[in-house]
């Protein structure tokens, strides 16, 4: 964003907008953080600016206002008074989006047992067909048949749980 983004024009614009929603213009925190072009492959339009090219998605939350508010990094810094905070957000998840992408791009190892593995980050990673046309990721002594919240049924999604295992999100905005 570019930086008259942080114009005060920019800021009484936002605030002009929660005012006329009946909102609170302090008291905001951030309930949730995510890639919106990982998670549905499309861009998010912010609801307090409008910006129609919001990546990583801040979700924000109050105790004095009835819904949750999604926007975008400055808006998100805008709301909680932290523009620095809600920037340093963004960074790890796109950082982690980035190692997501690299990982997909590992070649996995057939064994003749038909174990898939992987050493990665010198840990060793296996994914295992199950009769049942299912999959399971094991990790250590840890090991999921789901990703999000759905027993896996292809590889692909298989190597997308064995990331979420080995490099799980660290929810530093609930810190
Ligand atoms: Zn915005």
């Amino acid at each position: 964003m570019s930086a008259e983004a942080y114009s005060k024009a920019y800021i009484a614009r936002c605030h002009k907008t929660l005012k006329e929603w009946g909102a609170p213009l302090d008291g905001w925190f951030v309930f949730n953080v995510y890639d919106c072009l990982e998670e549905a492959n499309e861009l998010f339009t912010c609801e307090l600016c409008g910006c129609t090219q919001v990546r990583i998605v801040h979700v924000m939350h109050n105790h004095h206002y009835f819904e949750r508010i999604s926007v975008g990094c400055i808006c998100a810094g805008i709301m909680e008074g932290d523009i620095l905070a809600a920037k340093e957000r963004e960074r790890l998840v796109k950082n982690r989006a980035k190692r997501r992408k690299n990982f997909l791009k590992k070649t996995w190892e057939e064994t003749r047992y038909g174990v898939s593995l992987l050493w990665y980050r010198g840990k060793r990673l296996r994914i295992f067909r199950l009769g049942n046309g299912r999959f399971k990721v094991c990790y250590n002594n840890t090991s999921t048949e789901c990703h999000k919240g759905k027993p896996i049924t292809d590889f692909l999604t298989a190597v997308h749980a064995a990331f979420d295992l080995i490099d799980p999100v660290v929810e530093i905005w609930h810190a």
